[in-house]
């Protein structure tokens, strides 16, 4: 018998000693079988921040993955991190930040169009006690549908009807370029179609905005390019605090924050990718920046460490007051 088999015989005894010492108060409970909201708060200066999860991805993946390493090597890792080998796990995590003038979300989530495990911002929000109607604004980081699907329900509603949208203008002018959809791989033809059928409609509704700009008060876009060309970090700055909001620098940190030489052949521009996120990722361990990564596991907020081969993401304890 095992150490560990044995302690569970020894606890099991000792649990079925008190029940008889207390005269079987113990009941039978039906198992619940769901978790709570998913819903994160915590603060920046004065600004109140709600980290909402949209849900979960097991988005297949297989010898291509990543273009410049075995996929062997990607095994390994993938085994390091007790992930499945055929399978990326893709979690979704979307921001609320109140600025005490606004509620701003950056980015909007699936809108429940990628998988049937991802599409819960509205119940979350609800469980936040917000309503789509209150959002003042959405900033986008860039054009991939887990990212924009969520301005729009499946019939083309728009789910958040009273809310500024604003874009990154390289990431329009690469994705709305009708000769950049016709020269595209088949595969990535969808992803271009996609965003026709999020934006063409609400074309004049849409403002884009360069790298530099404050979007709303301390909330300041940085260009992150090679994800997608036009690919943009938040910075959230209020008092004397600051947050990173990485977007999708690094999507899951055990994979890529582990390995930030690797290349995931959904990146636009693998390289610039990897430039990009070694920029990043040196200041905000330099500077020890709190940061949000948009694929990290819930509530996809920590700290990064540098390490002799990469950096770790150490997360942030649950907190009961803010
Ligand atoms: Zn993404």
């Amino acid at each position: 018998m095992s150490g560990l088999t044995r302690r569970c015989v020894l606890a099991g005894s000792a649990a079925a000693a008190i029940g008889a010492t207390v005269g079987g108060a113990i009941a039978a409970a039906p198992p619940v079988g769901k978790t709570g909201p998913g819903i994160y708060r915590y603060r920046i200066g004065s600004y109140e921040l709600t980290a909402l999860y949209d849900g979960i991805w097991y988005r297949p993946i297989g010898q291509d993955f990543i273009r410049n390493v075995a996929f062997a090597e990607v095994e390994h890792a993938l085994d390091a991190a007790f992930m499945p080998h055929d399978k990326l796990t893709t979690p979704f995590t979307t921001l609320i930040v109140n600025t005490g003038q606004k509620l701003v979300l950056l980015d909007t989530g699936t809108g429940g169009q990628i998988a049937p495990t991802a599409g819960m911002i509205v119940a979350n929000l609800a469980a936040a006690g917000i309503a789509p109607k209150d959002v003042d604004q959405i900033a986008i980081s860039h054009f991939h549908p887990d990212h924009i699907n969520g301005i729009k329900d499946k019939d083309n509603n728009l789910i958040f009807p009273n809310a500024e949208i604003m874009v990154p203008e390289a990431e329009w002018a690469f994705w709305m370029d009708d000769a950049n959809m016709n020269a595209a791989p088949a595969a990535m033809k969808e992803t271009f179609r996609n965003q026709r059928r999020i934006f063409t409609d609400i074309a004049k509704q849409v403002a884009r905005f360069a790298p530099g700009k404050e979007v709303a008060p301390g909330i300041v876009t940085l260009a992150a390019p090679g994800h997608t060309p036009g690919h943009t970090v938040f910075a959230v700055h209020s008092g004397s605090e600051s947050l990173m909001v990485l977007s999708d620098t690094a999507q899951h940190p055990a994979v890529f924050a582990r390995h930030p030489d690797w290349q995931a052949s959904f990146d636009v521009d693998g390289q610039e990718t990897v430039v990009t996120r070694k920029k990043l990722f040196d200041r905000a361990a330099a500077d020890r920046m709190l940061v949000t990564g948009y694929h990290f596991p819930f509530p996809a907020l920590g700290h990064l460490v540098k390490t002799a081969s990469g950096y770790e993401h150490v997360p942030v304890e649950w907190q009961t007051t803010l």
